[in-house]
Order: C-alpha cells, then structure tokens, then sequence
C-alpha cells in the first residue's frame, strides 16, 4: 500500500501520517492515534489499525458505562 496517495476530500498529495489525539464525531476521544492527515485542507483519514483502535476505545468505553 502506498502511502503518497491524493487527498479524497482536496485532491492535494499531503496526506502524512499523524499520531495525535483525536475526537470523533460522537464525542469519543482517541488519545495519540495514528492516522492520515491531508496537510492541505486539515482532513483526517482512518486506516484499518487507526479504525481498530477506535473500535477498542468504543469497547472500552461501552464496558465502562455498563459497569
Ligand atoms: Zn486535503
């Protein structure tokens, strides 16, 4: 897979790895995730392991609720 691929949102070929902590749409806060971030017009974008910790930090998060 490679990883200079154009921004789907801008077009723009900026797209860099970035590992920072992210808040979802839902609220749900990811600290220091890896994912892609277009440079150009500030667009995140979430691979399989990026989507797989989210999905571990909504589990967690759903445990804790219900606990
Ligand atoms: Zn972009």
């Amino acid at each position: 897979m490679s990883k200079s691929y154009p921004c789907p949102e801008c077009g723009a070929q900026k797209m860099a790895l970035t590992v920072e902590n992210c808040t979802l749409e839902d609220g749900l806060v990811v600290k220091r995730l890896q994912h892609l971030k277009c440079k150009a017009c500030d667009s995140r974008f979430f691979d399989d392991d990026a989507m797989h910790r989210i999905q571990d930090e909504r589990t967690k998060r759903a445990v804790a609720h219900t606990a």
